[in-house]
């Protein structure tokens, strides 16, 4: 199923994320965590695309068993590091396993700066993928601003240039405070950008990944959040707790505040996602 199709039902979704193995002896523990998170009925799942392409067959193998598993899958596709012909080929294995949903996303430019030079922005890939099929896409964008950006303004002007190209919904990068998403949303709306927009939360469950959001520059953390890092950071089973605790409020909060689309980066822990979704069980009715 298309998730545009899913999105414009109206009603609450809740999504989650997994990663493909990096290396194939770790394909068999990723493929069962994926399905153990299938087997929670998401309203779809996303699996991420190693920028450099190594790992391009996973997520489609991935996806493909989500797929099979009967939940929607979302494949992630990324292009700056890649040449028009491998993209074609990723699209073409998509097509050939039924795969109709696309993340079209340029990929971080590699620390030792060589791309290759078909692609340069997320905008161009979408119009390729439009071109190449019957597939829906959606494209990622920054309510705090993307880190290569002079100022947010351009960083929305470029996302209307993604949607002008052809992406049927965005998804949000993390973010730890309601209020920066509220009021992105105003100022993308009121550039008339008016696809769906899919609130993405980052369960912070462990210290290693905290140390990873700060060296992002961008996110803002909270008080709130700092304080719980601060008491729970050195204790992992409370952090755990906390971690998911405070993500599963702010989801509550955004579908109070008629933010239907949520998914989450549940980063192949099935335990977390079933939790998250354990709490939300009424809420989602
Ligand atoms: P773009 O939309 O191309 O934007 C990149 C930068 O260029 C922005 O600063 C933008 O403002 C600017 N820009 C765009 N167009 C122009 C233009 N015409 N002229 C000048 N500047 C321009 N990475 C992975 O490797 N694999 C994944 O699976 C993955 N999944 C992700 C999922 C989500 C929801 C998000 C939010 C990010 C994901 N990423 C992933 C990270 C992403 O690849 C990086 O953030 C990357 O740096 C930017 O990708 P983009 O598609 O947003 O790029």
């Amino acid at each position: 199923m298309k998730i545009r199709d899913i999105l414009a039902e109206g009603k609450p979704t809740l999504s989650f994320e997994v990663f493909p193995p990096k290396t194939e002896d770790k394909f068999d523990s990723v493929e069962k965590a994926a399905l153990e998170i299938a087997e929670l009925n998401p309203a779809f799942m996303s699996v991420t695309y190693g920028a450099g392409g190594g790992t391009s067959d996973y997520t489609v193998d991935i996806a493909s068993a989500i797929q099979a598993h009967g939940v929607t899958p979302l494949a992630h596709l990324t292009c700056v590091s890649s040449t028009r012909e491998k993209v074609h080929s990723v699209l073409g294995k998509l097509k050939e396993h039924g795969i109709e949903n696309v993340l079209a996303l340029r990929g971080d430019i590699p620390k030792d700066g060589k791309v290759e030079h078909d692609y340069q922005y997320a905008s161009q890939l979408i119009r390729e993928i439009k071109e190449s099929g019957d597939f829906c896409i959606g494209a990622a964008c920054y309510p705090e601003g993307h880190v290569e950006s002079a100022n947010k303004s351009e960083d929305i002007q470029h996302l209307k240039e993604k949607v002008e190209a052809g992406c049927d919904f965005v998804t949000t990068q993390m973010f730890f405070d309601n209020n920066i998403l509220y009021n992105y949303l105003y100022r993308i709306r009121e550039k008339g950008i008016t696809v769906p927009v899919i609130a993405g939360i980052m369960p912070v469950t462990n210290a290693a990944q905290i140390k990873r959001i700060l060296s992002m520059s961008g996110t803002y953390m909270p008080t709130r959040f700092k304080a719980i890092v601060d008491r729970f950071g050195d204790n992992p089973s409370a952090m755990k707790q906390a971690g998911i605790a405070y993500a599963t409020e702010q989801i509550i909060d955004l579908l109070a505040n008629h933010v239907n689309g949520i998914h989450v980066y549940s980063m192949n822990k099935p335990d977390v996602a079933q939790q998250i979704q354990t709490s939300l069980s009424e809420i989602l009715k």
